[in-house]
């Protein structure tokens, strides 16, 4: 049956045979599907009421004499609203990047652009207490999905901002061994080990009071992942407590194209 799903895996079964397992996965896959919908779905039918919410809260701050009561509780209010709108926003962009079929593997993103725009994006974030550097080849461009790896490289930039409160941030894009690869390394307070393998998990969060007071999401590392996963890519983390983190990913050779030598 040609709408049928399988998952095939092969085993090594003693020194030469081989043990074939097939799991029909059809109905995994349409559960996920619906999921994936329903999440889309809901995401796409709150930001409208929440767009008017907030229009109207605008309007209520600008009317409201500054600094009584009557302008906090406006703040607030506006506050949660656009921390409601960026979750929002947030669970749009997971699903669009997670129901992503196939790559256009004939476009060509110029990743140093990326990084410039990234750059400015950073800038905006830091404090004073941060040292943000880029070290980035400009020669080296990649094929693959510009908002995917765009917003992948992003989100582990202003995560290595919001969970360091003082010290250097350091960003690199450039070939290693062959590879292109992406780097950032913070000074912040680092990841507990047992926490690692989950942090690509949707709403994962070490400290929920920490994320949140950042603007968090809990969102950034799974788009992360689904991005990268697009691109054949996994994301790498190590990490010491205390004395801060670095994520990164390396991208297939075959995906990369070092811009002067283009005919
Ligand atoms: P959030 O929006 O909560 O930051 P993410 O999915 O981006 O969600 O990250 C998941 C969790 O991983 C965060 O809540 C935080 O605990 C941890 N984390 C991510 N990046 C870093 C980092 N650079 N340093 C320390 N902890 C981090």
């Amino acid at each position: 049956n040609e709408d049928r799903m399988l998952e095939i895996r092969v085993i090594p079964y003693g020194d030469k045979q081989r043990l074939l397992i097939a799991r029909d996965i059809t109905r995994i896959k349409q559960l996920e599907e619906m999921r994936r919908d329903f999440v889309a779905n809901v995401s796409h039918e709150l930001k409208t009421p929440l767009t008017v919410l907030q229009g109207y809260v605008e309007v209520m701050q600008m009317t409201a004499e500054p600094d009584t009561m009557l302008a906090k509780q406006y703040g607030a209010m506006e506050q949660q609203s656009q921390r409601m709108k960026n979750l929002v926003d947030r669970l749009l962009v997971l699903s669009r990047i997670e129901s992503a079929t196939d790559i256009d593997f004939e476009q060509q993103v110029d990743m140093p652009a990326v990084m410039e725009r990234i750059e400015k994006e950073g800038l905006e974030l830091a404090r004073e207490s941060h040292q943000l550097e880029f070290r980035i080849d400009t020669n080296l461009t990649v094929y693959g999905d510009e908002m995917q790896l765009h917003s992948a490289c992003a989100n582990l930039v202003q995560n290595a901002l919001r969970y360091t409160d003082s010290g250097k941030v350091t960003v690199s894009w450039a070939l290693e061994a062959g590879r292109p690869v992406f780097r950032v390394a913070d000074e912040g307070e680092g990841i507990p080990a047992e926490h690692i393998a989950r942090l690509t998990e949707r709403f994962y969060r070490v400290d929920s009071a920490r994320s949140r007071d950042t603007g968090g999401s809990g969102l950034g590392l799974a788009i992360v992942k689904h991005a990268l996963s697009h691109h054949n890519s996994v994301l790498q983390v190590e990490s010491t407590v205390g004395k801060g983190s670095c994520f990164s990913f390396e991208l297939p050779p075959t995906l990369h194209v070092v811009r002067n030598k283009l005919a």
